[in-house]
C-alpha cells in the first residue's frame, strides 16, 4: 500500500508505517496542482491543516482508500465527496489531550499568581510586587464544561490542587467515573452560579455556538474566572469583555479566539487588559502531542489496513 504525506507529521509515526510495511512518500512541499496530478498512484493520503483535500483531489485519486488528518480537525477535507467514494477518514483526536490539560493549569496559575502580569512588568524595569496579589487554588471550586477526553484530565489535575470539581455535560458520565473522578454533575445554570473558575471543554458546533453569552456570563459568580482552551466561537467575546470591564469577573484564560489570529478592536481591547492571561492557540503545541498525533494516526492506518489485500 502506498501512502503520500503531503504536511510535515513527526517522524514517529512515519516510521511505524514503514516497519508495518507501508510505502511512504513525503512531499511536504506540493502544491495544490501537482497534488491532483499525483495522487492517482496512492492508497493513503495523510495531510495535517495545510493541505485541501477537496472534490477534485478525491476525483482525481481513483485507488484512495483512505485520507488520514495527524491531529484533530477536518475542516480542510471534503468529508461528503469521501463519503460518496467510501473513502475512510482517520484523524487522531485523543493526541493533544493531556497537553491542553497542563495548558488550563499553565493559564489559570499564571493569571491567579499574576505570573505574566509580573513578567511583562519587570522586563519593562518595574518591580511590582504590591500590585501582585494573587489567590491559590486550594478550596476553590471548579466548573467544567463538557467532560469528554480534555475535561476529565482537567478534573484530575483539580483534584491534586484540593478543588472541588463540578461538571455540566451533554452526556453525564456513569456513577463510578463521576466517583473516581470525584466529580459532581450539575446543570449549567447551577454550574455558572456555583464556580469559582469555569472551564470550557466542548466542541464548536451549532449547539455550542455562543453557548457561554451574555446572559450565561451574567449568571457567573462575581469575581469569578473563565478559561477557554476549546473553541473561540463557543463564548461571546463581546459579551465577556463588557463583563470583565465592568468588573463582575475577576480575569479570564483563553487559548482561542472568535479570529485568529485576533484583529477585531473588541478582541484587541480584550488582549490588552491585565487580567486576562492569553496564548495563541498553543494547545496542542507540545513536543508530545506532536509526536501523538502522528504515531495515534499510524496505529489507527495499521489497525484498519492490516492483513487487507488490495
Ligand atoms: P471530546 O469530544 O472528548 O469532549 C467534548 C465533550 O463535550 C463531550 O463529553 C460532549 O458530550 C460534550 N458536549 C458536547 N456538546 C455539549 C453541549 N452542548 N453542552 C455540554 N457538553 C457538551 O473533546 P475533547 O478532546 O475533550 O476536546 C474538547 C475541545 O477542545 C474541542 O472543542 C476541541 O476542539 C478543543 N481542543 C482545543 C485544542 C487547543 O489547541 N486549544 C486542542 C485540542 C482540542
Amino acid at each position: 500500500m502506498k501512502i503520500l504525506i503531503t504536511d510535515p507529521v513527526h517522524e514517529d509515526g512515519i516510521e511505524r508505517l514503514k516497519s508495518a510495511g507501508f510505502q511512504v512518500d513525503l512531499a511536504y512541499d506540493i502544491t495544490y496542482d501537482e497534488l491532483v496530478k499525483r495522487v492517482k498512484d496512492y492508497h493513503g493520503l495523510v495531510v495535517r491543516s495545510r493541505t485541501k483535500v477537496d472534490r477534485a483531489v478525491i476525483a482525481s485519486a481513483p485507488n484512495l482508500l483512505f485520507i488520514g488528518r495527524a491531529g484533530v480537525g477536518l475542516d480542510n477535507i471534503d468529508l461528503e465527496a469521501a463519503k460518496e467514494r467510501n473513502i475512510i477518514v482517520l484523524n487522531s483526536p485523543e493526541a493533544p489531550t493531556i497537553s491542553v490539560a497542563e495548558l488550563v493549569f499553565g493559564l489559570l496559575l499564571s493569571l491567579a499568581r499574576k505570573i505574566a502580569f509580573c513578567d511583562r512588568l519587570m522586563k519593562a524595569g518595574e518591580w511590582p510586587k504590591k500590585r501582585a496579589l494573587g489567590f491559590e487554588l486550594k478550596g476553590k471550586t471548579l466548573g467544567i464544561i463538557g467532560l469528554g477526553r480534555i475535561g476529565r484530565e482537567v478534573a484530575k489535575r483539580a483534584e491534586a490542587f484540593e478543588m472541588k470539581v463540578l461538571y455540566y455535560d451533554v452526556q453525564r458520565l456513569p456513577e463510578e467515573m463521576e466517583k473516581s473522578l470525584k466529580v459532581q454533575f450539575v446543570e449549567l445554570t447551577e454550574l455558572l452560579k456555583s464556580s469559582d473558575i469555569v472551564t470550557v471543554h466542548v466542541p464548536l458546533i451549532p449547539q455550542t455556538y455562543h453557548m457561554i453569552d451574555d446572559a450565561k456570563l451574567s449568571l457567573m459568580r462575581k469575581g469569578s474566572i473563565l478559561i477557554n482552551t476549546s473553541r473561540g466561537g463557543v463564548i461571546d467575546t463581546k459579551a465577556l469583555l463588557k463583563h470583565l470591564k465592568n468588573g463582575h469577573l475577576g480575569g479570564a484564560c483563553l487559548d482561542v479566539f472568535e479570529h485568529e489570529p485576533p484583529k477585531e478592536p473588541w478582541e484587541l481591547e480584550l488582549i490588552s487588559l491585565d487580567n486576562v492571561v492569553v496564548t495563541s492557540h498553543i494547545g496542542a503545541m507540545t513536543v508530545e502531542a506532536q509526536r501523538a498525533a502522528s504515531t495515534i494516526l499510524a496505529e489507527k492506518i495499521i489497525s484498519t489496513f492490516k492483513g487487507k489485500t488490495l
